[in-house]
């Protein structure tokens, strides 16, 4: 490594705490700037307002994050996370039927989305080469067309403009990245922009927990069924620390969950295909207010594509793909995509093609993620679908017939719930759980009978003595 060279992330939540962490090994110091003013604690920020929701970090990226932040895993679970094994640790109403709880090949690390942002954030910047510049916005980038130089922002406490150098600037700024827009500034296209849109909303209510065996309980989901014809209808529960349970409901165009409490109850025990969740809930002390989030479109951008790409320039995280959160692929995503630009960094250090090498990995790294989540959405009524893409404008229902078969497959034989864990977790590609051992899985079909009722554990039924009855 040659001396001084300098990196700037721009926008500090996930992605670019993750981001800054691998730079560091290749560059002297990195500069992570955010608008918000950084709380000292695991608290909610303007920045991030998705965190009010429910946030599962599947094991593909929390291996990432682990790999980049050692400790950061025993840290969370320190602080109250759970660590819960998939599927094993899952209690999930499918679109068909109950998954059975097969031993663990995945785990989800669970906890409210400030508490990973805050460990997260407070180990990459242990690192005494990495500095932030909180309360600071980035306003344009410097530069040409040819190469990105540095940044312009503003200390949005002083008003105070200034430029900081860089000889690479990566984008991290979430969904309302101005990216393109900066990218018109020195002279360069628009890129090509696809959207998957199933008007989704979110509403979710975190809940004083019932005290539960070891103090944890399973991660419970009641999903749609896209093939009865409605609106998607999903509720999800998840355990997470201080003791607290948070349920998050979404709802596609037309069956939108409502934002009062009482309605929030009422769509959790009747609107989704399954009461469960409702029942675990009812009568339990809430903690928040009902809040809901319109977020959620799939959105790419594809700078992949572009005919020209400056040097010295990486955009990746939501500001290059946010996903239907309803997946919950989008940190994992953000994951394995600084997980592809280490090894381009690896190949070919900063030399001026890096920026497009690592636009072209992360496309490809975001793939599998994107095409489960836009495949499974075009199935909806009333879908807003802007894209050109032959696999969802082609299907001739292939692709779809493949996917209900593994996924009821994966319910009851435990080598294709295997392999369906990996997708889901984005532990594995599309490509790597092609082996014949899943197809003379799926071939041998359904290998237990069908579960007609939630596969609560006696214990985990024990705790909720008057709600048990009601879900079996
Ligand atoms: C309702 C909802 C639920 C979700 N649930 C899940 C889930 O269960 N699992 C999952 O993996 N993902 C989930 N996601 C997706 C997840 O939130 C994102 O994928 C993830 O936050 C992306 O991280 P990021 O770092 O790219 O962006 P963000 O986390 O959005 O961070 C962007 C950062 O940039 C800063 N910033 C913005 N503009 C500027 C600027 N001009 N200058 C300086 N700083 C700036 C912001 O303050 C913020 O700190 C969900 C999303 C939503 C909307």
């Amino acid at each position: 490594m040659t001396g001084n060279r300098r990196a700037v992330v721009l926008g500090g939540g996930f992605a670019g705490a993750l981001t800054s962490s691998m730079l560091v090994r290749y560059v002297d110091d990195v500069t992570v700037i955010d608008r918000d003013e950084y709380p000292h604690g695991p608290e909610l920020r303007k920045g991030v307002p998705q965190a009010r929701h429910c946030h599962i970090l599947w094991s593909g990226g929390a291996r990432i994050m682990e790999s980049l932040l050692p400790g950061t895993t025993d840290r969370l679970i320190a602080a109250g996370a759970h660590r819960i094994g998939i599927p094993n640790g899952l209690v999930s109403y499918t679109a068909f039927g109950w998954q059975h709880r097969f031993p663990e090949t995945g785990f989800t690390l669970a906890c409210s989305r400030a508490l990973l942002d805050w460990t997260v954030r407070d180990q990459a910047l242990r690192n005494p080469r990495i500095s932030v510049l909180d309360r600071t916005e980035a306003l344009e980038l410097t530069g040409t067309a040819e190469r990105v130089t540095g940044v312009r922002v503003r200390d949005s406490a002083t008003g105070e403009e200034r430029v900081l150098e860089a000889d690479i600037v990566v984008d991290t700024t979430g969904r309302g990245s101005a990216m393109k827009r900066w990218l018109g500034g020195l002279g360069i296209a628009a890129p090509q922009e696809e959207t998957v849109d199933t008007g989704m909303v979110y509403a979710t209510r975190i809940f004083r927990a019932p005290e539960t065996p070891g103090g944890t309980f399973p991660l419970v989901s009641v999903l749609a069924d896209s093939r009865q014809g409605g609106p998607g209808r999903n509720a999800v529960l998840m355990p997470i620390e201080g003791d607290r349970w948070i349920v998050t409901l979404s709802g596609t165009r037309g069956g939108e969950p409502p934002a009062d409490a009482a309605g929030f109850m009422e769509y959790a025990r009747e609107s989704v295909r399954h009461p469960l969740i409702g029942d675990l809930i009812a009568g339990l002390e809430p903690l928040t207010a009902v809040q809901r989030s319109r977020s959620t479109v799939n959105r790419r951008l594809h700078y992949d594509r572009l005919a020209a790409w400056p040097a010295g320039l990486v955009v990746l995280g939501d500001a290059a793909t946010a996903f239907n959160p309803v997946y919950g692929h989008g940190m994992s995503a953000a994951a394995r995509s600084v997980a592809a630009f280490e090894k381009q960094i690896q190949l070919r250090d900063l030399d001026p093609g890096l920026g497009r090498a690592v636009q072209r990995a992360v496309a490809k790294a975001v793939d599998d993620a994107w095409m489960l989540a836009t495949s499974g959405d075009v199935n909806y009524p009333h879908v807003e679908v802007d894209s050109r893409d032959p696999r969802l404008t082609d299907d001739d229902g292939t692709r779809r017939r493949d996917s209900d078969v593994m996924s009821s497959v994966a319910t009851r034989n435990r080598e294709v719930s295997r392999a369906a864990v990996g997708l889901m977790t984005l532990s594995a590609s599309v490509a790597e759980i092609q082996t014949p051992w899943l197809l003379a899985a799926l071939r041998r079909g359904f290998e237990v009978p069908a579960l007609t009722e939630p596969p609560l554990r006696p214990e985990e039924l024990a705790v909720l003595p008057a709600r048990s009855c009601a879900v079996g």
